[in-house]
């Protein structure tokens, strides 16, 4: 049976706060007395949207491509990491049509850094900024996130092949 050439996939991704890290998300380093822990850059926002993207072409998860007991991936970064995943989408014959997210933390302030990583995605994936949404969110000072002890990022996107 054919089927319509779009595919949906989903993301998620957690990190914890700690000190002595940068923080970087969506690419953008990001001013803040902690950043995310992990061992790549723990870039929580992309690895969402790797999620994403794989989840869409149905292979397997970040975990699994980039083992984090893989010392080549130790401080990876999660940009380079993401390029080689959108070259699997389009080795698949697919594009991006468009890309949602949330990006979930009570502390810093994402806003003002959202514009730069609207810029660093589009260039990355070939998508136009108009096609990129990132929202920013807190969690009302409940749970893990929103006492700062984490943040947390949610990605969707839709692939289509022509
Ligand atoms: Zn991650």
């Amino acid at each position: 049976m054919s089927k319509p050439n779009f595919k949906i996939g989903i993301g998620y991704d957690l990190h914890r706060l700690e000190e002595n890290r940068n923080l970087v998300i969506g690419g953008v380093k990001i001013p803040y007395e902690k950043g995310l822990l992990g061992h790549s850059d723990a870039d929580v926002l992309v690895h969402a949207i790797i999620d994403s993207l794989l989840g869409a072409i149905a292979l397997p998860d970040i975990g699994t491509l980039f083992p984090d007991t893989d010392e080549k991936y130790k401080g990876a970064n999660s940009i380079e990491l993401l390029k080689k995943v959108y070259k699997m989408v389009k080795e698949k014959g697919f594009s991006i049509v468009n890309l949602d997210s949330n990006i979930i933390a009570q502390a810093p302030k994402m806003m003002p850094y959202i514009p730069k990583m609207k810029e660093v995605l589009s260039s990355v994936l070939e998508l136009e900024i108009e096609n990129i949404s990132i929202k920013a969110k807190t969690k009302e000072h409940l749970d893990s996130v929103g006492e700062k002890r984490a943040i947390e990022a949610q990605a969707v996107v839709m692939v289509y092949k022509s």
